[in-house]
């Protein structure tokens, strides 16, 4: 199938003032609600994106269906939001995320990086598409021009050794299939709120599909996918949005601002261009999830501030299972040994009392693997 679009598609929509996405994200959901006439819902997680969506389709279709997977994973006040709003649904995952984890593994990185260390650790045979990925990982891959692939991740070979598992699949366990099974039994087609400009994943699927994705086995709208997180951040300043109370207040970012500027936007309400912030969480995604750790390196140590019981209980605990793989336990994740062996490996992941995890949940065999490289 031709790619719907190109990269400067992207880049030219990006560009466009406010008013026009939403003008275009307007478009695109009327075009799916009208296309399944009406059999269609809004995926809300209760974080900022979604609560965004929700708001621009509730002006079009007052009475839109809101789906909420209850994963157990989110902020409390999260899912207190998501909870709070009328006609959302309420959807459980068959397995905990203790059980999805001792299942598949660790999700930590990213998905493609845990995709890539979960398929070459686990496939039987050697098929091309394995082939591929080991070269990836040996950062030799090449794209159709014969030239290194920008997928390659040879700074991610190390994790093919680490003593725990990883995976990708976290997500498809706790929110896909209980989302693919409503949509089965209800008939309803999803509007979900992700940006092309969150992955290089993202960004190639909305380069094939577009927005609107009619022709995927699981077809699925995504209508703000030209949308950049400033402009969700001024949507819900321009529209005073109530948003849950783990992201703070939205606020002008100073630090992008030129001294003088801010009181004459105040001043006259104009804050055209302006770069805003949260004052709390930046994401509210999963609390607990690895995914991304990289760029927000203090996510568990802020938890540890915000929510100090669940952080508590995602660090403590861990045991050796009979796989001879390092996994949660009753008393928890076991999330201290995984930052641990990852800073050996020069990814240091600060958290606090970090001295009383490994003295309480230690043993000899976890120094010996900690100190290897
Ligand atoms: S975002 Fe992370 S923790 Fe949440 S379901 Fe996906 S992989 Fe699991």
């Amino acid at each position: 199938m031709e790619n719907k679009h190109t990269l400067s598609d992207l880049r030219q929509m990006q560009s466009l003032p406010l008013s026009a996405k939403i003008r275009m994200t307007e478009y695109r959901i009327r075009e799916w609600y009208e296309a399944f006439e009406g059999n269609v819902y809004v995926s809300f997680s209760g974080g900022k994106d979604s609560t965004v969506l929700l708001d621009i389709a509730r002006r079009l279709y007052p009475d839109i269906e809101a789906v909420f997977v209850n994963t157990g994973l989110e902020y409390p006040s999260v899912r207190k939001f998501a909870l709070s709003k009328e006609n959302v649904t309420e959807l459980r995952p068959r397995m905990n995320f203790k059980d999805v984890v001792i299942k598949y593994g660790y999700p930590i990185i990213s998905k493609e990086v845990a995709q890539t260390i979960y398929e070459v650790r686990n496939s039987k045979s050697k098929d091309k598409t394995v082939l591929h990925r080991m070269k990836k990982l040996d950062g030799k891959a090449t794209d159709k021009n014969g030239n290194l692939s920008r997928y390659n991740i040879p700074q991610w070979k190390f994790l093919l050794y680490a003593p725990f598992n990883i995976s990708h699949l976290c997500c498809d366990s706790m929110k896909k299939k209980p989302s693919k099974l409503y949509e089965k039994a209800m008939k309803n087609q999803p509007i979900i709120a992700t940006m092309a400009d969150e992955s290089f994943l993202r960004t190639t699927k909305w380069i094939k599909n577009g927005c609107n994705a009619f022709n995927l086995k699981r077809p699925q709208s995504n209508p703000m996918s030209f949308w950049t997180e400033n402009d969700v951040l001024t949507y819900i300043h321009e529209n005073n949005l109530e948003i849950a109370e783990a992201y703070g207040d939205i606020v002008v970012d100073q630090k992008e601002q030129i001294e003088g500027q801010m009181n004459l936007m105040d001043f006259l309400g104009d804050y055209t261009d302006c770069k805003f912030c949260t004052t709390g969480c930046k994401r509210a995604g999963c609390i607990f999830c690895l995914f991304g750790i990289t760029q927000d390196l203090f996510r568990i140590y802020n938890l540890q501030k915000q929510e100090p019981k669940l952080a508590d209980y995602v660090l403590r605990g861990g045991e050796f299972g009979e796989s001879g793989m390092w996994q949660p336990s009753k008393e928890g994740m076991g999330y201290w040994f995984v930052l641990d062996w990852l800073a050996t490996h020069g990814i240091k992941i600060p958290y606090e009392n970090a001295e009383h995890y490994r003295d309480t949940y230690g043993t000899n065999r976890n120094r010996i693997l900690l100190t290897i490289k």
